[in-house]
């Protein structure tokens, strides 16, 4: 558990109480990296510790150094554990208010390279280069994770976002891999979308998406873009995987500082990353039940905080959550 900066503590200390509750069989063991400090001792700790426990759940790490060499540690994290794909599954709520409903989109993205090389140089002074990286391997593993999930979840359609009109060498290479993909999954429609057609696209008809595939940067903003469709930044959890390691954190990855030890932020974006760890390690039962309760607590009870439009505190909306899940999980034996 890395609980980060800002409503990263809080938000876990609702993660471990739903747990407790629950009776889920999870020993976190909790490292704290302050984002003041410049040395990378206790990022290096909590990258070990992924190592041996294979997985994680995460808050955003601040890094306050604006120093060039004085790397983001949540990029570092994703690189070092070489976490090549995020995955954010966007879907509405029924009961929140929003812009459109049934929104159901896989957002897949690049999550190691691209922009977030960080490879920036002050060639002379006043002149800044910065690298973005696109490679044929990483391009290729994530556009067949994509094909995959849409193969195996019953999507139908496939759209690569890119700017290859512009960038045509990087986003170029992206884009021809990711038509290379595609026609090893026939069965599924591939599009693809110039980036800034597709923020357009997004606002005014979003139901056209299904499963989108993006480098880095892109996927950042693309993913708030539509986290604020469903509802805003505290309910999308996003899902980091490598070949061997997996992170889970709030999807839009925000800190919320000026929002911390207010009671205020909303607990269902890391609860629904708990849900997301649960489900990759086999713990089925607890995590369904657990997802079970959320789901009513929003769509049935109504008890939203503020940023939902509603006038409950977090602590209220993990109450609820547990009331829920103790109606669920009557007379089930835990031992
Ligand atoms: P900073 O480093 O200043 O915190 P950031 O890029 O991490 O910046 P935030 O400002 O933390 O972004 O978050 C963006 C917006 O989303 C803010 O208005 C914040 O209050 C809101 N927000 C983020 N997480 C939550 C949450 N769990 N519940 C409610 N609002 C949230």
């Amino acid at each position: 558990m890395l609980p980060g900066g800002g409503i990263g503590p809080e938000l876990m200390a609702y993660v471990k109480e739903v747990f407790r509750f629950g009776g889920v069989p999870v020993d976190f063991e909790t490292i704290d990296i302050d984002p003041s400090t410049e040395g990378n001792e206790e990022l290096e700790y909590a990258i070990t510790s992924i190592r041996r426990n294979g997985v994680a759940l995460k808050g955003n790490i601040e890094t306050k150094s604006l120093t060039a060499g004085i790397q983001s540690r949540n990029v570092a994290i994703r690189s070092e554990l070489d976490l090549f794909v995020s995955a954010l599954h966007c879907k509405s709520y029924p009961g929140i208010k929003s812009m459109y409903q049934d929104i159901d989109i896989m957002l897949i993205r690049q999550n190691t390279e691209g922009e977030y090389a960080m490879l920036e140089h002050e060639s002379v002074a006043g002149v800044v280069e910065s690298m973005k990286v696109v490679t044929t391997d990483n391009a290729e593993r994530v556009a067949r994770y994509g094909f995959e999930y849409a193969k195996n979840n019953g999507r139908k359609k496939v759209t690569t976002i890119h700017k290859a009109n512009i960038m045509k060498l990087s986003d170029g290479l992206f884009l021809e891999t990711s038509k290379k993909v595609a026609k090893d999954y026939p069965d599924i429609e591939h599009n693809d979308m110039i980036i800034d057609n597709c923020c357009m696209q997004l606002v005014s008809n979003p139901h056209q998406f299904d499963v989108m595939i993006m480098t880095n940067l892109y996927g950042a903003i693309v993913s708030n873009v539509i986290c604020g469709l469903v509802g805003g930044a505290g309910l999308i959890s996003g899902r980091n995987y490598g070949d061997h390691f997996a992170v889970f954190e709030p999807g839009t990855r925000n800190t919320g500082t000026a929002i911390a030890g207010k009671n205020i932020a909303n607990p269902i974006a890391m609860l629904n990353a708990s849900v997301d760890l649960l489900e990759h390690l086999g713990f089925d039962y607890h995590a369904t039940n657990i997802k079970h309760a959320i789901e009513l607590t929003i769509n049935e009870d109504h008890i939203h905080t503020p940023d939902l439009g509603g006038t409950n505190s977090s602590t209220e909306v993990v109450q609820n959550i547990l009331k829920r899940l103790e109606k669920l999980t009557e007379g089930h034996n835990w031992m």
